[in-house]
């Protein structure tokens, strides 16, 4: 195969990014963007190497049935919505299908039993968070940092990979309040001549805005990430966007963060509140959140009552066990576990234990708030990376060059067996450190919940080395129109 050289292709399937996937006659597996799985198309080959071609899209000879208009009027160029042009039920086969592959590819496993998708009922305006870059254009120059001319603020998403902000009018995956937002701080931005920031030189002033909306309350948070001390006219700002954020939702704290170093994060250290209240409160399946600016939050709140459902399905629990919710970011699924048993049995539950280990800081307290707002006094939570923390509460000094590791634990964070073990971790999975604490725990279930096919698929296989049998997986879509997918996994304990 050469540079150049143009084939006729079968797509059968997508990357998580969007590309088409095909194989040419020689084998060769071809990416090419744009193009869906069931389309047949020509593409031009542009780079070649030892396993895989890329290839540019000419035309498409014979659409696939699954292709449809897109509904995105910047037609995805921020590159958000790599399967907005495949019909939704298209999407959730594709991601079941990825599912699979991971799991018989990387894990190793025969014929795999993988649940229908837990499918959106809505997938639009179903985000809860929405991070939008800041820019006002190529318009900052070197020469001692001086503006020379200030261009069009545009709020919107970093384009693909680039650092060029895409202007987002409005987004059909978040909600109302984002778009009101945002066009309040463009104009905000006009009215008093602020800058954008610009990643090249580091100069400007406002980086990104943040906008969390709780779906059960309805209350709203805006946070704004500037590099500098503070904005100036910050309160015509926040009157602007108490303006625009309407019923029935309603603007309950506005956030100042500031960041002026880290190039590749959008939150900087320092954090303090402009007006209003700290966080807000979030209230689903009958459990209330406080939800702080920087703690992870599941994003998708609808989807994520079917995902935790399903954890406590699999969690299976009766009552008495001691349940490890590692990654427990907030605190949300432990507690979610705890209160279903407790709406069944308030005998159970008063037995049960959470012990939560989480490394962000914020995060564990929000998890602690939580517990005490939900009435829930058998959690316990610890800061630290799950890797370090689990092998210590099972008194296993494990890194001595950490000094607080070899402070004693506390006898209720004693941890020598497990009943259920959550995991949670982000897309790069489990240390093997962890796994090893976890199987030492001998607990009869694992629940592990994943938003990485691969990753889940690697330590599935280490789990299964280590006497845990895989028993079924059930993907979720939390992450509708964009190539990820969320699956909830069981593995128990061979006798
Ligand atoms: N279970 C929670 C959060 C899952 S997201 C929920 O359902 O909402 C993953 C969480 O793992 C994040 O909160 C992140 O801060 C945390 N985290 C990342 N690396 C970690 C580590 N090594 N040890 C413990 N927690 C970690």
């Amino acid at each position: 195969m050469d540079k150049g050289q143009k084939i006729r292709l079968q797509i059968n399937d997508m990357t998580t990014d969007g590309s088409g996937i095909g194989h040419s006659e020689d084998g060769l597996t071809v990416f090419v963007k744009g193009a869906l799985p069931g389309d047949t198309v020509q593409a031009e080959i542009f780079r070649v190497k030892k396993r895989y071609a890329l290839a540019r899209l000419l035309s498409i000879d014979e659409p696939s049935e699954d292709r449809t208009e897109g509904f995105c009027s910047l037609d995805s160029r921020c590159g958000g919505c790599p399967m907005g042009r495949l019909t939704y039920d298209a999407q959730l086969r594709l991601k079941e299908r990825h599912v699979r592959d991971a799991l018989t590819r990387i894990a190793g496993l025969r014929d795999p039993l993988i649940r229908t998708a837990l499918e959106a009922e809505s997938p639009w305006r179903y985000r809860n968070k929405a991070s939008m870059a800041v820019s006002t254009g190529g318009i900052i120059t070197r020469k001692g940092g001086i503006v020379e001319n200030l261009g069009e603020p545009a709020v919107g998403f970093y384009r693909g990979k680039s650092r060029e902000v895409t202007d987002c009018p409005d987004c059909a995956l978040q909600t109302e309040p984002v778009a009101s937002a945002a066009e309040a701080l463009r104009e905000f931005m006009r009215q008093d001549h602020i800058t954008g920031y610009d990643p090249r030189w580091e100069k400007g002033l406002m980086r990104h805005m943040v906008v969390r909306t709780a779906f059960g309350t309805g209350e709203v948070m805006v946070i704004l990430v500037i590099n500098g001390k503070g904005i100036p006219h910050a309160a015509k700002l926040v009157a602007m966007l108490d303006e625009a954020v309407e019923e029935p939702f309603s603007l309950e704290s506005v956030i100042l963060n500031i960041n002026k170093g880290k190039p590749g994060e959008i939150f900087g250290d320092k954090t303090e509140v402009l007006a209003g209240r700290p966080t807000i409160n979030e209230e689903l399946g009958g459990m209330r959140y406080e939800i702080s600016p920087l703690s992870f939050y599941q994003v998708n709140p609808a989807q994520m009552v079917k995902l935790y459902n399903k954890a406590a399905e699999y969690a299976a629990l009766t009552g008495g066990e001691t349940i490890l919710d590692l990654y427990c970011g907030a605190g949300t699924i432990g507690q979610w576990l705890l209160n279903e048993l407790r709406k069944r049995d308030e005998e159970a539950f008063a037995g049960t234990k959470v012990i939560g280990i989480e490394s962000q800081r914020s995060a564990v307290l929000d998890a602690n708030r939580n517990a005490v707002i939900n009435g829930i006094v058998n959690a316990r939570y610890v800061c630290g990376k799950a890797e370090s923390v689990l092998p210590r509460l099972m008194g296993n000094s494990g890194d001595t060059a950490d000094f607080a590791a070899s402070a004693p634990v506390d006898e209720d964070l004693r941890v020598t067996k497990a009943d259920v073990v959550i995991l949670d971790p982000p897309r790069a999975g489990c240390d093997e450190r962890l796994l090893d604490a976890v199987t030492a725990a001998e607990p009869s279930r694992i629940v592990y919940i994943s938003c990485d096919p691969a990753t889940l698929a690697r330590d599935v296989k280490y789990l299964n080395g280590k006497g845990y049998r895989f028993i079924e997986a059930t993907p979720a879509d939390l992450f509708c129109w964009t190539g990820h997918v969320e699956t909830v996994c069981l593995m128990s304990k061979v006798k």
